[in-house]
């Protein structure tokens, strides 16, 4: 089998490392026009930080590929050729192909605002987009960031490492409101402001304005205030890379269409990962999925497909992390930013450290757990997995919560005081006392 694969990102590596092991016969290729070698995205920032040096964003040694005999191919494809059956690339060469698979990410979300061409106007996404933010910060006193969301934070936090005094424009009431409850966000906010981000919210960014040079020199806003700054990072968000698929006639949507074994609308071509949309996506599931272990999971599934052995795409339980500066974020299931009907939130905070637990679950007799939401405490994935995909009751989570707890060594532990709060918001809810001697204990 020759095998082509269009993005050497998370979705494509996995994809062309399982088939190595399902098929060690078989001829893969990975194609990217950013770089020949696989880099880790969410490790961007930290390069931009001194964190880590250009090299560490590569996962696996350069002499990983050969040793695995994938063959790399740093190019632009310009065309797919699906009766042919073969890739077009920058460089006039065509690769045939047997199966292909379109695996090429998002690309930042753009807004036509007036001056977003001008230098020092940029998103982040890729090698490219921090090359040029090192040299665009390089003399920049003032920024302003537009968005709010992972990424807006993501900048924010890179520009205040230089001591880049930053602005944020976020359009809602409050941070990352299409995701966080209100209290999450608070929280967020004081991270913000203890990191001397400016932050103005219910403000959305109307023009960029340029100096005489071409370059971006101040921002006016949806308020007609003028905000002067030398760099400005747009962070609206991501969406799925389409074009090449589009222009190829596979059937798109906002992704491109794909089925449970991630089948798109041609035969032999496969696309997973950020530009894939689900066509049915199976309850409590988003048919577009942007996050590293999804890209994972789906280059695992789809290697399944290639090699003729298919299994369903099954994503589980929802789960992210980040980290707002310093503030440790997680969540598993699904924590709406607004509660729905049938659904009680049992929230506890910690009364001056930024410790915050949510837990959501059904506003009936079992009280099945339905998601949760961390800030400052980490819980174990396996425990909260296990907890959502049986439905476990509120009670029972409650009486063993000492058994999610992430590396008990290093974290102060609240069990007590959570499971107080829990009777008193929730008296009709009793907890039974913990399954484990010393679980409530206070260090
Ligand atoms: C700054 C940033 C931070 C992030 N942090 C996190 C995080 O902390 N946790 C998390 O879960 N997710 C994070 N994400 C999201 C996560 O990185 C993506 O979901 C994931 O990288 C998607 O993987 P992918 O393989 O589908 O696509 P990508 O990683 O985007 O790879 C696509 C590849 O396709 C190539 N390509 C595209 N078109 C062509 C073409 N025409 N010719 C040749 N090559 C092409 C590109 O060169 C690219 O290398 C972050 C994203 C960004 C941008």
């Amino acid at each position: 089998m020759n095998l082509v694969i269009i993005g050497n990102g998370i979705t494509g590596v996995t994809c062309a490392l399982t088939v190595r092991q399902l098929r060690p016969d078989a001829r893969i290729t990975l194609i990217s026009e950013e770089s020949p070698y696989h880099i880790s995205r969410p490790a961007l920032m930290y390069a931009y930080m001194g964190h880590l040096r250009p090299q560490d964003l590569k996962p696996y040694g350069d002499w990983f590929w050969a040793e695995n005999r994938l063959e790399l191919v740093h190019a632009t494809v310009t065309g797919l050729d699906t009766a042919q059956q073969q890739v077009e690339l920058s460089t006039g060469l065509a690769l045939p192909y047997d199966k292909l698979l379109v695996a090429t990410g998002s690309v930042s979300r753009v807004h036509n605002w007036p001056g977003q061409d001008l230098a020092g106007v940029q998103g982040l996404y890729g090698l490219a987009d921090l090359e040029r933010m090192h040299r665009e910060t390089h003399a920049v006193h003032q920024a302003v960031v537009v968005g709010g969301g992972l990424i807006g934070i993501e900048l924010a936090e890179m520009l205040r490492s230089r001591g880049i005094a930053v602005t944020m424009l976020v359009r809602d009431a409050h941070y990352w409101g299409s995701v966080l409850p209100p209290e999450e966000a608070a929280l967020v906010n004081r991270q913000l402001q203890a990191h001397g981000v400016t932050v103005q919210y219910g403000t959305e960014l109307a023009e960029i304005i340029g100096d005489e040079a071409g370059r971006a020199r101040a921002v006016r806003t949806s308020q007609g205030e003028e905000i002067p700054c030398q760099w400005v990072g747009l962070a609206i968000g991501v969406t799925p890379n389409i074009g090449l698929a589009q222009a190829a006639g596979l059937e798109t949507d906002r992704g491109i269409l794909v089925d449970e074994q991630l089948q798109t609308s041609q035969a032999h071509v496969f696309a997973a990962g950020d530009c894939a949309q689900h066509r049915q996506p199976g309850p409590e599931e988003v048919p577009i999925e942007q996050l590293w272990y999804t890209g994972r999971q789906q280059g695992e599934t789809v290697a399944y497909a290639i090699c003729g052995q298919p299994r369903p795409y099954q994503r589980g339980p929802w789960f992210n992390s980040a980290k707002f500066f310093q503030l440790e974020y997680q969540t598993y299931g699904r924590v709406p930013a607004r509660l729905p009907a049938g659904i009680h939130s049992f929230y506890w905070q910690h009364p001056t450290e930024q410790h915050l637990l949510r837990i959501n679950f059904q506003a009936d007799a079992h009280g099945a757990v339905m998601g949760m939401n961390t800030m400052g405490i980490r819980q174990r994935h396996d425990v909260w997995d296990q907890w959502l995909r049986t439905a476990t009751p509120i009670t029972q989570v409650l009486s063993a919560l000492g058994t999610a707890n992430f590396d008990p060594e290093f974290f102060r532990r609240h069990e007590a005081a959570i499971v107080g709060e829990f009777a008193r918001q929730f008296p009709q809810y009793p907890v039974a006392p913990p399954r484990r001697k010393g679980i409530f204990s206070f260090r």
